[in-house]
């Protein structure tokens, strides 16, 4: 048994995703590019209002799907420690 990379479901070993859905999913998640920056800027000197709106207009301006490029950014905000401030608010 193997594990579709993007969902983490069992799969055979033969296949290499689980669906046509996860793999494109997979792929575009690693095509997304979250700068340094960015992510400081929407955390630093955002609200959280101005924070969904920035992450709106890059999602829209790459092509990028709102809910991947959300999960990129929850996941590399908890890295660099980002999303900590939401609790100080
Ligand atoms: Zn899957």
């Amino acid at each position: 048994m193997s594990h579709c990379p993007f969902c983490k479901k069992k799969i055979a070993m033969s296949k290499a995703f689980c669906s046509r859905n996860c793999k494109e999913n997979y792929f575009q998640l690693i095509a997304i590019q979250v700068p340094k920056p960015f992510l400081k800027r929407i955390y630093v000197f955002c609200n959280p209002e101005q924070r969904e709106e920035e992450i709106e207009n890059f999602a829209n301006r790459h092509g990028w799907r709102i809910d991947l490029l959300k999960n990129k950014i929850d996941e590399l905000a908890a890295e660099s420690g980002f999303s900590e401030d939401k609790n100080n608010n």
